[in-house]
């Protein structure tokens, strides 16, 4: 039987997409980004997390049907504010095969998918597919420095996001501004590049720095130790964007 696994599902998520929405946290994230506020959305397996309240276990398997059921039960709330459902994580393709048949059993609600990119061709066309709106990753466009910060290689993010311009679904880019690493002249002005005149493209989302990112570590049993200088200042050069052409937001 097909399952997936989820590590939250939040109701009433305003920051997650268009209008009020119900965010999905699929558990499971290929990558492990230095700066991850999600850390026990990277292991796919369920995980006890410990927290002053008490202990809580942070992976619950559901049937397509069973995720779908308690989603459409918020869609009448969705609609009349012009939400929906964003499937995030952890890395929602990861879960592909569980994704979309969730998504083929909502009713009628504007679905978005919140990924890294990083998947097979065929995972993001089969879930892109029944998406109303992508938001899509670009971290660092360097495959060394990418490497050493995500654990992996950036090719399948910058493969599929030329494959993802083909599909005919708007989508935003997204780029989370880590200081010292991501938020260089140098990164921005290649994702500018990368990213210039492609076909589908909304607007690039800058997004600043997460304080908190290390707060759940402990409670996950993980350690957080960023190999960069949190209280630097961000370097928020949107120049490089619009000489580009391209539109910019800083969320
Ligand atoms: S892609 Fe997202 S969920 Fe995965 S490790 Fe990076 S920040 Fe965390």
């Amino acid at each position: 039987m097909l399952t997936g696994i989820v590590f939250d599902v939040k109701e009433f998520a305003i920051h997650d997409g268009p209008g009020i929405r119900t965010t999905v946290f699929l558990k499971g994230c290929p990558l492990h980004c230095a700066w991850c506020h999600n850390p026990e959305g990277i292991s796919p397996k369920p995980q006890v997390l410990h927290a002053p309240s008490g202990d809580r276990v942070a992976g619950t398997v559901y049937t397509p049907a069973e995720l779908a059921w308690i989603l459409n039960a918020q869609a009448d709330i969705m609609r009349a504010n012009e939400g929906g459902v964003t499937f995030s994580g952890g890395e929602p393709l990861r879960q592909a095969r569980f994704v979309a048949a969730t998504a083929r059993l909502l009713r009628g609600m504007h679905i978005l998918l919140d990924t890294s990119g990083y998947a097979t061709k065929g995972d993001l066309r089969l879930v892109v597919a029944l998406c109303d709106m992508v938001y899509y990753d670009l971290k660092l466009i360097d495959p060394a420095q990418h490497r050493r910060y995500t654990g992996y290689d950036n090719a399948p993010i910058l493969h599929n996001f030329h494959v993802l311009g083909g599909l005919g679904v708007p989508y935003v880019v997204r780029v989370p501004l880590i200081p010292g690493v991501t938020d260089t002249d140098d990164n921005l002005a290649a994702i500018a590049a990368t990213v210039r005149g492609a076909p589908g493209l909304l607007r690039v989302d800058l997004l600043p720095y997460n304080h908190v990112a290390g707060g759940k570590y402990a409670a996950a049993g993980m350690t957080f130790a960023p190999p960069y200088d949190e209280a630097r200042p961000l370097n928020i050069n949107t120049a490089v964007f619009t000489e580009a052409g391209v539109p910019v937001h800083v969320a």
